[in-house]
């Protein structure tokens, strides 16, 4: 090669790679880089189809081993100064909200005048009128009145003084399972929101004349912090019986 043609030479490389390095910088290469493999055939076996999983639902229940429950009970009204827990018994097998309700519709005070209805702030049920541990705010607790429950001659127990009833006679068997873990729950929460000491979580007979609520009431395990098994509350909107607040209103400042 001529010392000509080796400067053609060189010079045709030269426009060569001149050329390559153009259409590099602004076409798209025509090698398919790695990351755009060509497709698997299709014999190749499809992977698993994993369908999208909805996140973890939260417990149902309120962890039992908190020390302070979500107070599900907390009335729509303010709180009234709450001082006592009076724990009842129905001395019967059977009974609910509703059936207490028209049996204390029949009852009247000192002065004579009927009373409104069920004179208790809660009922706990036993499975029969009312479901198994089932807890229920009476109009009482909804709307924040004065009990109808302790017939003490110290009127403080039925003014501030929340009246718990539990369906049974524990006069004659303890309560059932469920209506123990249900009021310990309730009992528990009472006592933490309203600041109620354990002196003042009494028994109806610590106050009047009675057996209630029965001798095989276990009252002890009753005030215990153990929880041995969740319980079946019902936060309830105010039963039917509920009394109109204007009729509320005027009992509220008559026994005042
Ligand atoms: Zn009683």
């Amino acid at each position: 090669m001529s010392p000509t043609d080796c400067r053609r030479v060189i010079c045709w490389v030269g426009l060569c790679l001149f050329h390559t390095s153009l259409l590099g910088g602004c076409t798209r290469p025509a090698v398919i880089p790695p990351e755009q493999a060509p497709l698997p055939p299709s014999s190749a076996p499809a992977p698993p189809y994993v369908s999208p999983q909805p996140p973890a639902s939260p417990p149902a229940q309120p962890p039992i081993s908190d020390s302070s429950y979500r107070n599900v009970w907390k009335p729509a009204v303010d709180p009234r100064d709450w001082k006592y827990i009076v724990l009842h018994h129905t001395a019967t097998e059977t009974g609910s909200v509703e059936s207490i309700h028209e049996a204390h519709l029949q009852n009247k005070d000192k002065s004579g005048k009927p009373w409104l209805g069920i004179g208790y702030h809660f009922v706990v049920g036993n499975g029969q009128g009312m479901g198994d541990g089932d807890i229920e705010p009476t109009f009482r607790w909804n709307q924040q009145m004065h009990g109808a429950h302790a017939g003490a001659s110290d009127p403080e127990y039925n003014q501030v003084g929340i009246g718990i009833c539990l369906v049974g006679n524990f006069e004659d068997h303890p309560p059932t399972a469920a209506q123990l873990a249900a009021v310990k729950t309730l009992i528990r929460t009472l006592k933490s929101e309203y600041r109620i000491t354990e002196s003042r979580i009494i028994g109806h007979r610590d106050v009047r004349d009675t057996e209630c609520p029965g001798k095989l009431f276990p009252m002890q395990e009753a005030l215990s912090d153990r929880i041995d098994r969740p319980f079946a509350q019902t936060p309830v909107p105010p039963p039917a019986s509920t009394v109109p607040t204007a009729l509320a209103e005027r009992e509220r400042s008559s026994t005042r």
